[in-house]
């Protein structure tokens, strides 16, 4: 299954960055996947559900935005938006070219830091858990 390899690598991406900022485990995951990608997001979902299991994603939620698949045509000059996978100009049916849908990547993920797992006073892990990363 496609979706598996693309969560898969998604994963490998934040577990490098994660234990980087000294993040153990990781609650929330957003990934932005354009239409051109075929990954269907029930498929994403259950990717996450079957890997997660026993790793520092254990229990997290996972967040897709799908971005639509946008074409430019070069015959009529039109830019269109599609739902689905498609290379040809829905105006006129030349073949257009894709300017938009084909985005892959982790928009930003949250995680508590090691600090907040012990406890001992301070802020909690509340704070330690609002920290974006990644972005552009
Ligand atoms: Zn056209």
């Amino acid at each position: 299954m496609h979706e598996l390899g693309l969560i898969q690598a998604a994963m490998e991406e934040i577990e490098r960055a994660a234990l980087a900022n000294n993040i153990r485990r990781v609650v929330k995951v957003k990934l932005v996947v354009g239409k051109m990608n075929g990954a269907l997001p029930d498929a994403l979902q259950f990717a996450f559900g079957v890997l997660t299991p026993e790793t520092m994603f254990e229990g997290a939620e996972l967040e897709i935005e799908e971005v639509d698949v946008r074409l430019r045509c070069p015959a009529c000059g039109r830019e269109s938006v599609v739902g689905e996978i498609t290379y040809w100009c829905p105006e006129c049916g030349a073949r257009a070219e894709i300017v938009g849908g084909r985005e892959l990547y982790i928009d930003y993920f949250e995680g508590d830091e090691e600090e907040g797992l012990n406890d001992e006073g301070g802020n909690g892990p509340e704070a330690a858990a609002r920290q974006p990363e990644g972005g552009a």
